[in-house]
């Protein structure tokens, strides 16, 4: 390589590949690692729901300015994304309503559409829905989702176009550091990379990388599976927006014309756990059950049933699982680590990685470039040790 880049991003999933592309774009010079191909990890098998309801307000700022980056991709950046406005239906039990209440009312000032809705009316979008325990639903029409393969590779594409060095199947070993600063990174070829900041955006892989400079963060991993039904021509007709479901712990969207796909936020903070389902801790990530069994898919599906009974009787397709990163309180865990210089950490996105992705990386960006982001204060690295 010629002179060495200011700052070194390694990992190009959803959230390593905005940070390259923003600081790009802001003049940077920057180098992307990444050890396979763009959204080779979880980014790549996300559900990809995205909206910018969410009861912290720092998260659905993030959430809704990454959503609104990936709906405008094409005119944003010339790469698409295959965002569907499909909107947004979310129930809830009695224990939230009035957050509920609170956060659309916040949201909808920080400019999104959104509204809440009583079951009745929830009823009416959802006509062959139930409203069993719900007390109150969210409607966001802007929101949908995303192809979250293509989204991340575009932005890659983008990326590079504005002058970053991307590098795939690079997989970086360790972290290079001299005394409390982290000044590069070596690859598994030895080679060394040298750089004011690193980026680490690794996701699940990210732990281990951080215990070699003798760095602790308490992030763990869990699997997650989608199950998909098979509705070719009907996906719309059988479901025609996303729907997220408090109490009953699952979300669903049509994917396309042809297919239905369910996931289940069993586990995380949740606690909710089956036993026919393969535990959803793990601790190597790439050492997981990719598939989904008709067994595991069956489970899924039978969470959503009672919320939409037509949906019994449909035929199951080929779902899929991943792993993705947690932290222990389900927020991103993300920027300077105390007490080490040159390096900045992106991690623990916890499910709710991918819209929050373009966000994250524009404000990690500005973190490097200005030192400021305070939009990212409250997800530093060191609110574990300080326990705040
Ligand atoms: C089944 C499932 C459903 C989900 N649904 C949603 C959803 O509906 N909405 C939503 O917002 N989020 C969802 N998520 C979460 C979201 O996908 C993740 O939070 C997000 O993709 C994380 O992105 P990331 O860039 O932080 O990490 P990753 O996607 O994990 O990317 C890390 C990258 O680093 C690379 N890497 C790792 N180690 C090295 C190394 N040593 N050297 C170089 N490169 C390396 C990997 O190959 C990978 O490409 C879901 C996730 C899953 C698994």
């Amino acid at each position: 390589m010629g002179s060495q880049p200011e700052v070194v991003v390694v990992g190009a999933g959803i959230a390593g590949a905005s940070t390259a592309f923003h600081l790009a774009e802001r003049g940077a010079s920057v180098t992307l690692l990444e050890r396979s191909t763009p959204a080779s990890g979880p980014s790549g098998r996300s559900g990809a729901l995205s909206h910018a309801f969410y009861f912290m307000p720092e998260l659905s700022q993030l959430a809704r300015d990454g959503t609104s980056f990936l709906r405008t991709m094409p005119e944003r950046i010339g790469q698409p994304s295959d965002f569907r406005e499909v909107g947004l239906l979310w129930g809830f039990g009695e224990a939230l309503a009035a957050d509920v209440e609170r956060t659309v009312e916040r949201v909808r000032a920080e400019g999104t559409e959104l509204e809440t809705l009583t079951p009745e009316q929830m009823l009416e979008l959802a006509p062959g829905f139930t409203a069993d325990g719900l007390a109150v639903a969210m409607w966001e029409p802007t929101a949908g989702y995303a192809d979250p393969a293509a989204a991340t590779a575009g932005i890659v594409t983008a990326a590079r176009e504005r002058g970053a060095t991307v590098r795939l199947n690079t997989p970086i070993a360790r972290l290079v550091a001299n005394g409390s600063r982290v000044t590069g990174v070596e690859t598994r070829d030895g080679e060394r990379i040298e750089a004011g900041t690193v980026v680490l955006a690794t996701g699940p892989w990210t732990r281990p990388l951080l215990e070699e400079i003798g760095i602790s963060l308490p992030l763990t991993m869990e699997r997650h599976s989608i199950m998909a039904l098979d509705v070719p021509d009907r996906a719309r007709e059988v479901l025609p927006f996303t729907w997220c479901d408090d109490t009953l712990v699952h979300y669903a969207r049509p994917d396309g014309e042809h297919r239905v796909l369910i996931g289940s936020w069993a586990g995380g903070g949740t606690g909710y756990r089956h036993p026919d389902v393969p535990r959803s801790e793990v601790t190597n990530p790439d050492v997981y059950q990719g598939s989904v069994s008709d067994r595991e898919a069956a489970w899924v599906l039978e969470l959503m049933v009672p919320r939409a009974p037509g949906l019994a009787d449909l035929p199951l397709g080929r779902g899929w699982a991943c792993v993705y990163d947690m932290s222990p309180d389900d927020a991103p865990v993300i920027g300077p680590v105390a007490g080490t210089e040159g390096l900045v950490v992106v991690a623990g996105s916890s499910g709710h990685g991918f819209k929050l992705g373009p966000a994250i990386g524009e404000q990690v960006a500005r973190l490097v470039t200005t030192g400021e982001a305070p939009l990212l204060a409250p997800f530093s690295p060191d609110r574990f040790a300080s326990g705040s």
